[in-house]
């Protein structure tokens, strides 16, 4: 006999003394805990317009991140969270933000996300909910063929680009059956612009160990496509294996798009497998400008996006995109004997297939609701109006003497203020850019262009309009004024 069996009437007595977590479905509580909630969204929104956007301090009391046994009301933490949690670091909600890659965080995403938490529908596969999952795949098909892929294509909705670069250039390795011992043989193609996540990708998927090509760059921070080509004609001719040539469309530093169909026609003419990071660009394909510089991106192997950069939504949805769907499919399909049942009812692709989740978020939704609610012509002038703030500050930065980067392409433009050596520039400009982040009311980061300090401002925020670039520029203007009068 097993001695750890209870009986019946010991395990109902227990199941009557337990507490359990419990929802009443009509419940009071439920309703004064969301319209907190609410309030402090709706508190945070209205006073959007004066709030900072960076914030200096890094400390959180103590008390916020202790967890006890014993439940607490909703408004202390809902207060620790709003004078404590939330103002620190950057305000990446903001007009203000305008360094790294902003997006802002389009409100009815997070209705989206609230309406998939409360349903918690199952979106990894189709027989579980087959209505997330087509809404899903009606996502990736409609950024599909703004891409321009026509067929069989496939796709998945990540958490964000990196997971979607990882995911795409595994399907690449896949594609190409590279084993272990054969490594050290292949060849892939990248710049030194490529975005980091990419050489993260490379370590995880193991082809790290691969010959890594780096091609140089043109004086507009793009691709050589000719010496490309002459590298790769130069690796088969050593008795290497070319497979894989990662572009960009839109580097994360400069903004800038490699010429896609220059690096198409070799990638076909040597049948090799060309994925295009257009994490930050990608959705820039909406406006006409953006159509003619990406051209030729229809003919990559595959391709990301990050709908929460350049779609404007919260943190939390990159997508890839492969051209021949039964290419990502090969390496990420997987059965379980415990999964038996959800098989053969398969209109429609499952998420799980395409990727390496089971379980995951119906992310979908946050992207659904806000497409759906506001119509796509919304998005097009909205990322047009950023192309065009971007060339607003450039020409005004270059007026008042700052060295400029090249004139953007998408929305992102690098300068420096110019001193008389190398030296004091670089020192001069690391104060203003000092000054601007212990000011806070607007923020921009730096970055390394040829080996020098230059100044970046990205602007992507859904929220920020040309009102508020004149005010940032006034401003810096007034902490070069200022960093000048304090220098001996
Ligand atoms: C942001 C970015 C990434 C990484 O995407 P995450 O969504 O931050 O993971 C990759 N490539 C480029 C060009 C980017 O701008």
């Amino acid at each position: 006999m097993n001695t750890s069996h209870a009986t019946f009437e010991e395990l109902e007595t227990r199941l009557v003394e337990l507490t359990p977590l419990a929802f009443p479905e009509h419940s009071i509580e439920r309703h004064q805990n969301t319209e907190a909630v609410v309030s402090l969204a709706e508190d945070f929104l209205m006073s959007m317009p004066n709030q900072l956007s960076y914030f200096p301090q890094r400390e959180v009391h103590e008390a916020s991140f202790r967890f006890s046994e014993e439940g607490e009301a909703i408004e202390p933490l809902l207060s620790s969270l709003k004078e404590e949690i939330l103002p620190t670091g950057i305000n990446a909600a903001g007009h203000g933000h305008l360094g790294y890659i902003p997006g802002g965080g389009l409100y009815e995403a997070a209705l989206g996300d609230y309406l998939a938490d409360v349903t918690n529908r199952y979106a990894g596969i189709f027989f579980a909910s087959p209505g997330a999952v087509r809404m899903e795949n009606a996502l990736i098909r409609w950024v599909g063929k703004l891409v321009g892929y026509e067929g069989n294509f496939g796709g998945n909705l990540s958490t964000g680009g990196s997971i979607a670069n990882l995911i795409g250039i595994g399907a690449a390795k896949f594609k190409f059956g590279i084993k272990g011992h054969d490594l050290h043989k292949h060849v892939l193609y990248l710049t030194e612009h490529t975005h980091h996540c990419i050489p993260k990708a490379l370590r995880i998927t193991g082809l790290e160990e691969c010959v890594i090509r780096k091609i140089p760059l043109d004086t507009q921070y793009r691709m050589q496509a000719d010496v490309l080509e002459k590298q790769v004609q130069a690796d088969f001719k050593s008795g290497l294996k070319p497979f894989l040539i990662i572009a960009s469309a839109g580097t994360t530093d400069i903004g800038a798009v490699d010429p896609l169909d220059a690096i198409a026609d070799i990638a076909e003419k040597y049948k090799l497998w060309l994925h295009v990071d257009g994490a930050y660009g990608g959705f820039f394909l909406l406006t006409e400008q953006g159509k003619a510089l990406m051209k030729g991106i229809h003919r990559a192997d595959s391709v990301i996006l990050d709908p929460h950069k350049s779609m404007f939504l919260p943190y939390g949805l990159g997508m890839v995109l492969v051209k021949d769907a039964e290419n990502l499919k090969r390496a990420n399909t997987f059965t379980a004997n415990y999964m038996q049942d959800t098989q053969g009812f398969d209109l429609e692709d499952s998420p799980t297939d395409m990727s390496p989740e089971l379980t995951k978020h119906w992310r979908g939704l946050r992207m659904w609701l806000p497409l759906k609610y506001h119509g796509i012509a919304k998005f097009r002038a909205t990322l047009e109006e950023k192309h065009l703030l971007a060339c607003y500050a450039w020409e005004r930065l270059k007026s008042k003497g700052f060295e400029m980067g090249p004139y953007p392409e998408l929305s992102v433009l690098v300068f420096r203020y110019p001193k008389a050596t190398e030296e004091a520039t670089d020192q001069f400009n690391r104060k203003v850019l000092k000054q601007i982040h212990e000011d806070g009311r607007y923020f921009i980061s730096s970055t390394m262009v040829d080996g020098k300090f230059h100044l970046r401002m990205a602007i992507l925020s859904f929220r920020t309009h040309k009102k508020h670039v004149d005010d940032f520029l006034e401003i810096m203007e007034e902490k070069i004024r200022d960093t000048d009068s304090r220098l001996p």
